[in-house]
């Protein structure tokens, strides 16, 4: 068996959840690797990779062009494998649909093949699935695989021509966020704020702390809502799956809406002024009070 992994690569290297997705596929046997635009060196430089599938000419991960092109080389794949990131969830599903098979989101592990377990109802209940398909198409869970490294291998490069598709989508710009922060999804330690940070300039507050941490910074779906905070911070069922070595949760409930993105953090932190918060069920390490408080206070200690 063989499988084909979509990378996502970024300031020239491959992601590290698509780093995972390598990982997970190497479970299956050759890995052979497609790349969108550039990047094609770092991903011949991964271990275990055996060719790299190079389609330059698409820049943009506009994803009709990028679902025809996996679509037109799936021929002699058993699977089809990308990271369950904004880019891979949005890519599969149509590779899935032109290829007419059951796509199967957010794989946390892989029983054999064809047997694959991910979670259900906001990740409260974890279902194994069993596909028949002929080729299969799966997204992981970054957190639940280990990368492979970035360095190690010396895969042979095909360039593709991309397929002409129909005028479906079009590029007009890319607005890139400029952080000197970890990325939130593979960050080591996450501080998180949410409704409970009062507004965006007290949001502002969480910078101190993570700059001392290390850390990247996480929002509830109601501090995103109320614009305390950009949409990409958000972490939660619709948000970005985290599972830092520390998770650090301020004036933030805990609804089962935003564990489903963070209760596999190794140590959680939990602040909140409730001592009722659902939060404190799967925190570690509580504290009650007021956040304004204790916030400068552990500021200080660190
Ligand atoms: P609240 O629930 O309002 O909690 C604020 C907390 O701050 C309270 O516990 C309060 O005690 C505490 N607090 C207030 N002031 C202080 C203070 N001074 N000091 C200490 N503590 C203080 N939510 C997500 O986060 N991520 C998702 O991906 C997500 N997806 C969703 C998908 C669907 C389909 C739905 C229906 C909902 C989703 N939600 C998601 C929303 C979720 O249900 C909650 O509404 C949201 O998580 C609540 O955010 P919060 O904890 O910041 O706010």
């Amino acid at each position: 068996m063989t499988a084909l992994v979509l990378l996502e690569i970024e300031h020239g290297e491959v992601r590290q959840a698509s780093r995972s997705a390598v990982a997970a596929a190497s479970r299956f046997g050759d890995v052979d690797v497609i790349v969108l635009g550039e990047g094609a060196e770092a991903a011949a430089r991964l271990p275990g990779v055996r060719n790299v599938l190079s389609a330059a000419s698409l820049t943009h991960d506009l994803a009709e062009p990028a679902a025809a092109l996996l679509a037109a080389h799936t021929s002699g794949y058993s699977h089809v494998v990308a990271a369950a990131s904004a880019g891979g969830k949005n890519i599969l599903p149509r590779l899935a649909g032109l290829l007419d098979v059951q796509p199967i989101p957010e794989v946390v592990e892989i029983k054999d093949e064809n047997t694959f377990v991910r979670p259900i109802y906001a990740g409260n209940a974890l279902a194994t699935v069993r596909s028949s398909d002929t080729i299969k198409v799966l997204t992981i869970r970054g957190s639940s695989f280990d990368p492979v490294s970035k360095e190690g291998g010396s895969a042979t490069i095909q360039t593709l021509n991309a397929p002409a598709t129909e005028d479906f989508s079009r590029f007009v710009r890319v607005e890139l966020s400029k952080s000197d922060r970890p990325e939130l999804e593979s960050a080591r330690v996450v501080v998180s704020g949410g409704k409970g940070m009062k507004d965006a300039e007290h949001f502002k507050l969480l910078e101190p702390l993570a700059d001392k941490l290390g850390a990247a910074i996480g929002a509830s779906r109601a501090a995103v809502d109320s614009g305390f905070a950009p949409n990409e911070m958000q972490v939660g069922q619709t948000g970005k799956i985290v599972a830092p070595e520390l998770y650090i949760a301020l004036g933030l409930s805990g609804a089962i809406q935003h564990l489903a993105g963070m209760k596999d953090s190794r140590v959680i932190v939990a602040i909140n002024m409730d001592p009722e918060a659902p939060i404190f069920r799967v925190a570690d390490y509580g504290i009650v009070g007021d956040l304004f408080t204790i916030l400068p206070e552990l500021e200080k200690a660190l």
